[in-house]
């Protein structure tokens, strides 16, 4: 008997801590075709984790952003500032087995281990996404050693110890681990190489979970079957496949898009203090001439 394919659901899952840029407005409609085209679903979440960021005007302007581009989802939309109790039960889960650790450390702690590494701080390696790796503060300290820091009381965050974790995620899987890429038409394997991030936060100091956590136990509880997001967040993914085995998680295939970038060729980002694309609407333009703006295949890059 032939096997039932799993319906194709996708998602667009925005944090409200601006407003949508273009490359928001790529992304929805790039996912919500992905979806039609496949007879699927396109979901929307907010991932609202970082609390401190988050603002309640923002969640609102994407409701009415990608109601304007004609997008249509699913209610209710999964907030994760609701689930910080999952998050932290997947978090204990991993500190049952040893796989993640508690870390003091400071930025500025941060960067004077590494200052006074022999090579100095230019020597030292850096992650995919261009960041220092964690030089491993805290992580082999004796367990009264931490105990004490526990009394004491600071903030700390939890870090996974990624040899570890990257062992027992290849011995659930019954060998090296690999993730499925789709966006050059015909799927790709690409080998996950997460070691190459070392030990990565996966709860805050400030916030008790972090992008890592949540987006991979929120693609398996919205039953996500393909993940669309921009090629900005594909490094990540190295990390996800690994959490994804740990937690024993379904594995969702991916479509990492291309960039929106503006004329001169830098990519929007919101820390770049891009304009939002409600901007556009209040100058006038109408749908058309903005999905139109977009990169193909959305639209053919016609200028505004
Ligand atoms: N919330 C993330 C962002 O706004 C996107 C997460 C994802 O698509 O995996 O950048």
């Amino acid at each position: 008997m032939m096997e039932k394919q799993k319906k194709f659901v996708t998602r667009f899952a925005p944090s409200p801590n601006g407003w949508l840029h273009l490359g928001h407005a790529y992304s929805a409609l790039y996912a919500a075709r992905q979806a039609a085209a496949h007879d699927g679903v396109f979901l929307l979440r907010i991932e609202d984790i970082d609390t401190g960021r988050a603002r309640a005007h923002f969640v609102d302007g994407i409701y009415q952003d990608l109601d304007w581009l004609g997008l249509t989802w699913p209610e209710p939309v999964l907030m994760q500032s609701t689930r910080f109790d999952t998050y932290q039960g997947a978090l204990g889960n991993l500190r049952d087995r040893d796989l993640v650790y508690p870390c003091w450390a400071s930025r500025a702690e941060i960067a004077a281990e590494i200052q006074a590494m022999p090579g100095g701080a230019e020597n030292w390696p850096r992650d995919p996404d261009g960041a220092p790796v964690y030089p491993g503060i805290y992580r082999d300290i004796n367990t009264q050693q931490r105990q004490s820091l526990m009394w004491r009381g600071g903030s700390y965050a939890w870090r996974l110890r990624m040899d570890r974790a990257i062992a027992e995620a290849e011995k659930l899987n019954g060998g090296p681990l690999f993730f499925t890429e789709l966006s050059d038409g015909t799927p790709q394997q690409v080998a996950v190489e997460a070691q190459l991030f070392g030990d990565v936060v996966l709860a805050r100091k400030d916030v008790p979970t972090s992008y890592h956590l949540s987006v991979v136990i929120d693609d398996a509880e919205q039953n996500i079957t393909h993940v669309t997001r921009g090629r900005d967040l594909i490094a990540a993914t190295h990390i996800h496949r690994v959490l994804q085995l740990l937690l024993d998680l379904p594995e969702p295939h991916y479509f990492h898009h291309g960039l929106v970038r503006d004329i001169s060729g830098r990519r929007l980002s919101k820390q770049a203090g891009d304009a939002g694309f409600r901007g556009l609407r209040q100058d006038g333009y109408s749908r058309e001439n903005v999905i139109a703006s977009l990169p193909a295949p959305i639209g053919s890059g016609a200028p505004l």
